[in-house]
């Protein structure tokens, strides 16, 4: 249950380390890429450069260690799998390999570090058929050591291959981009993260709630390691069995019952409510940012309805959506337009804010203060209603 005894778990590695997929066909959500590299190692035409681009926690890493296996497996697959057991493999996968080497671009960013991978690098493979160098965060070296490694990369010996690795592909020069082949990983969609945690969930014997593994998968933000890195924490804190009340315990999260509180208090425009909700905000220790973001999605979830007619395209539980149509019926697009506006500007002030709190919740008062506007055809609708309104009158005063 606590944290310690977790802690003092001899065997405990954190989860996605221990489900780090190791065959090409374990990659989720990157098939368009692990397909074509498989493709490429079964007609043995393999580049001998490769770009992965993408967002963090999406896979490149674990690829290009496949892919780095597979290369010199001894034993591999029809289907261009690596088998994973013979020498060559497992020396990858225990760390001890000769041949696949990878090189942290963040810290080893100098001319010296790239020039000493020059002279490596002339070297044959130990085992392999490959000396493969995977060099992750790549735009993180500096001007001189692109130059260095241009030099290698144009008169590569046949047997070096090297994959890099960035999260910021605009930042690694022309010159290196256009002698590599590239690949575009996709950032994960919710489904993804939340099936895979399921299943890691049944394996490990957690329960685990659907309300929690969709709030969990929302919070990594399309990356898987995240969204593992997440979990972790949930089941120290939780234990066996994950309830969403303790997991917004653990991550701190707000809940999103309390964004319905806010749309409410707009809705009745509430301003003595304005007030109860921002010192509730201080009180429970969210971040002034962090509760402007959610409202901010809260109220684009609530466009989204307005805009097509219906639930589907929005993140949440099933357990909330009809709630969610119920607060957008009572609201118009203009409305949640306006709302927005109030929120983004806000939300712009108050990183130059030395008061963040008072910005806060004068913007939430401001919400709670608006008229509702209407519709174009509503508000067509009540003109013709006052302009006839006039002409009774006038009537009356002729009787
Ligand atoms: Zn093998």
């Amino acid at each position: 249950m606590n944290m310690i005894e977790q802690i003092e778990q001899p065997e405990f590695i954190v989860t996605a380390r221990k489900w780090r997929p190791l065959l090409f066909s374990d990659v989720i959500g990157q098939e368009h890429i692990t397909n074509t590299l498989r493709n490429a190692l079964k007609s043995n035409r393999l580049h001998h450069a490769f770009l992965f681009c993408g967002p963090r926690g999406v896979g490149k890493t674990t690829t290009a260690r496949i892919l780095g296996r597979a290369v010199n497996c001894l034993n591999p697959s029809a289907d261009g799998e690596p088998c994973n057991e013979c020498d060559n493999c497992t020396g990858v996968i225990q760390g001890r390999s000769l041949d696949i080497i990878e090189i942290d671009g963040a810290s080893n960013t100098g001319v010296d570090d790239i020039r000493q991978l020059r002279e490596n690098a002339k070297y044959p493979p130990s085992t392999g058929k490959y000396k493969m160098y995977i060099i992750d965060e790549v735009h993180m070296l500096s001007n001189n050591a692109f130059n260095a490694l241009l030099k290698i990369l144009e008169e590569p010996p046949p047997h070096l291959m090297f994959v890099f690795a960035t999260t910021e592909s605009h930042k690694v020069p022309a010159t290196i981009v256009s002698r590599c082949q590239r690949y575009d990983f996709r950032r994960m969609e919710l489904n993804s993260i939340i099936n895979q945690l399921r299943t890691i969930s049944a394996k490990e014997g957690i329960t685990i709630d659907d309300k929690s593994l969709m709030q969990i998968a929302k919070k990594a933000d399309g990356s898987m390691r995240d969204s593992q890195s997440i979990f972790d924490q949930v089941v120290s804190f939780c234990g066996n069995t994950i309830e969403y009340k303790s997991l917004t315990d653990a991550l701190h999260l707000i809940d999103e019952e309390f964004y319905f509180r806010i749309t409410d208090c707009i809705s009745a425009r509430d301003l003595n409510e304005a007030f109860v909700i921002s010192q509730d905000v201080i009180n429970k220790g969210y971040e002034m940012t962090e509760t402007l973001s959610g409202l901010l999605e809260h109220l684009r979830n609530l466009l989204t309805i307005k805009a097509t007619g219906d639930t589907k395209l929005i993140e949440t539980s099933d357990a909330y959506r009809e709630r969610y149509q119920q607060t957008a019926d009572q609201f118009t697009k203009p409305d949640l337009l306006r709302y927005i506006q109030v929120i983004n500007q806000t939300e712009t002030s108050l990183r130059f804010a030395s008061q963040p709190r008072i910005k806060f919740e004068l913007a939430l008062a401001q919400l709670a203060s608006m008229d509702k506007m209407l519709e174009v055809k509503d508000l067509i609708e009540e003109i013709r209603k006052m302009d006839t309104l006039p002409a009774e009158q006038s009537e009356v005063k002729k009787k």
